[in-house]
This record gives C-alpha cells, sequence and structure tokens, in this order.
C-alpha cells in the first residue's frame, strides 16, 4: 500500500513502542516521517531506522511536547525539512500512577502537562500549515483508561480530555479540510505496560499472560496493533470519519 505517498507524517513519542511502530507503518505506506521524542539522539536512531520507500524522508527532533517553545522549534524543523505536514500523530505520553491521596501536584500536573498540553500545543502549530494546505489529520492518542482506572487519576483524566479535544478539534478544522481522530488503546506490549508490570511486583511477561486471559480475543494488543488503526483513520479510506474515538483493545472495553 502507498496510500502516504508524498506526505509527511509527525509522531510525537515516536522513538520506542506505539509511535515508533506507527513511525514504521507510515513510512512503508510511503510518507516523510518526523519522530518527534523527548531524546533528540532516540529519534534521529528511530527515524534512521524506518524502512523508507523511495524518495522519502526521514528526521529525528528533539522535542518536549509540554513546552511551547520546544513545540514550535519542533514544528518548524519539520516543515523547513519537509515544506509540509499532512498527519499528526500525538502520542507521546508518560504515567504516574498513584492512588488519589498519595498523588503529589506534580505528577498531576506533569501527566496533563504532556499528554493534554502536548496534544494542544502540537495541533495548534501543525494546524498552521495544514490550514494552509486546506488538507490534514491528526490522529490523538487516548486509552482505556479515559473510561476510568484506579490508581490513574491523572491519566485517566488526561485520557478522558483527549476525547473531547478530539471532537471539538473535528468540529473547528473539518471546514479547513482537516480530520480529527482518536484511537484508545487497550493493553499494548511496550515499555510502558513493562514499567506497570515491575511496579506492581509482576513480571512483565505474566501481567501479559493475565491481562491476555482477560481480554475476550485472548491476547495482549501489539504496538502494530495502534499503527494500522492510526493509519487507517489518518489516510483517505477514512475520508467521511471525523470527531471519533476508535477503541483498540481486543474488546476488553466489551466484556
Ligand atoms: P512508551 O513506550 O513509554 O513511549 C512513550 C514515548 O513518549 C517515549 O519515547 C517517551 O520518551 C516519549 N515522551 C514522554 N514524554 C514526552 C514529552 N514530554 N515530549 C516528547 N516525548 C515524550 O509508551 P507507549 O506504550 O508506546 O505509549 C504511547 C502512547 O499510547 C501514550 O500516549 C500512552 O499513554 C498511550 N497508551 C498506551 C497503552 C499501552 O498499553 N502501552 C495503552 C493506552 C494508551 P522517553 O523515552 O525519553 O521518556
Amino acid at each position: 500500500m502507498d496510500r502516504f505517498t508524498g506526505r509527511v507524517a509527525v509522531i510525537t513519542g515516536g522513538a520506542r513502542g506505539i509511535g515508533r511502530a506507527t513511525a514504521e507503518r507510515f513510512a512503508r505506506e510511503g510518507a516523510s516521517v518526523a519522530v518527534v521524542d523527548l531524546d533528540e539522539a532516540s529519534a534521529a536512531r528511530t527515524a534512521a531506522e524506518l524502512p523508507l520507500t523511495e524518495g522519502a524522508g526521514a528526521l529525528g527532533v528533539g522535542a518536549d511536547v509540554s513546552r511551547a517553545d520546544s513545540v514550535e522549534a519542533a514544528v518548524a524543523r519539520v516543515h523547513e525539512r519537509f515544506g509540509r505536514l499532512d498527519v499528526l500523530m500525538n502520542n507521546a505520553g508518560l504515567i504516574r500512577d498513584n492512588l488519589l491521596f498519595k498523588m503529589p501536584e506534580s505528577d498531576w500536573d506533569l501527566v496533563m502537562g504532556v499528554h493534554l498540553k502536548g496534544a494542544f500545543l502540537m495541533s495548534k502549530a501543525a494546524q498552521r500549515h495544514m490550514v494552509e494546505q486546506g488538507s490534514g489529520a491528526i490522529v490523538n492518542v487516548s486509552s482505556t483508561s479515559a473510561l476510568g482506572s484506579r490508581g490513574q487519576a491523572n491519566y485517566s483524566a488526561a485520557k478522558a480530555g483527549i476525547q473531547g479535544f478530539t471532537r471539538t478539534l473535528a468540529a473547528e478544522l473539518g471546514p479547513k479540510g482537516i480530520r480529527v481522530n482518536a484511537v484508545a488503546p487497550g493493553f499494548i506490549a511496550t515499555e510502558m505496560t513493562d514499567a506497570t508490570a515491575r511496579r506492581l511486583g509482576v513480571e512483565p511477561e505474566e501481567f501479559r499472560r493475565l491481562n491476555a486471559e482477560a481480554t475476550p480475543v485472548r491476547r495482549v494488543g501489539r504496538p502494530e496493533d495502534i499503527a494500522s488503526a492510526t493509519a487507517y483513520l489518518a489516510s483517505d479510506d477514512a475520508g467521511f470519519i471525523t470527531g471519533q474515538v476508535l477503541y483498540v483493545d481486543g474488546g476488553a472495553t466489551v466484556g
């Protein structure tokens, strides 16, 4: 498939995990890809390893999505390099889980800052170029945790906020040719879920097995599951879809 030939995709948190798998997917489908991540060296390493098609390019950019100056500089670099911006995936994230009574204010601010403010800042900077072009697609990363998740008051609120943000941007930007959707992953095997396992004192392998057992399709998700859903939502195949939240969770929220 070459759904993204001649297009430019920006993936935040793209150096590893879900973001990296999605960057690879866009590259394989013809896009030029900008991998934006906190650490410039990791972003550049991933960018250099992408399976690009002929004529496409890759760029690694070090940026903190929760800081306006950093975001402005990152989006400017991407636009300077490629001359356009077609797809933005707001994927950068972290967790700071704790029960409410033990959650420091700083962890609330950090999680809100990266997920929610990060998506706001990146979308605001990217849409300028998309509006100029008269086209674009934004895919925000929510989570099944948006529905409520013990020990994740900060993360759950941020991921629920992403859903309202998505619907609102869809209404505002639709007339400009820009579609905005969200994917809401369930349990995906990445360093993020491995870290949760270790924090709970469970081996990551065992944690995955237990989560697979509790999931209707009897497996946990792979980063590629989110990559393919994101690529679909960002592609012309989804040209009449905007303001939607697609749960990609093996049925975890239904059974
Ligand atoms: P991951 O492996 O931990 O990757 C997250 C990436 O985001 C890391 O490369 C991290 O950089 C980067 N990042 C963190 N803060 C950043 C910031 N301020 N600016 C720029 N980049 C930043 O996580 P993942 O599992 O792939 O998760 C990706 C997204 O999916 C997140 O939004 C997450 O909440 C969401 N999600 C994941 C799951 C799951 O089960 N894994 C489920 C639902 C939703 P560093 O390595 O330098 O920290």
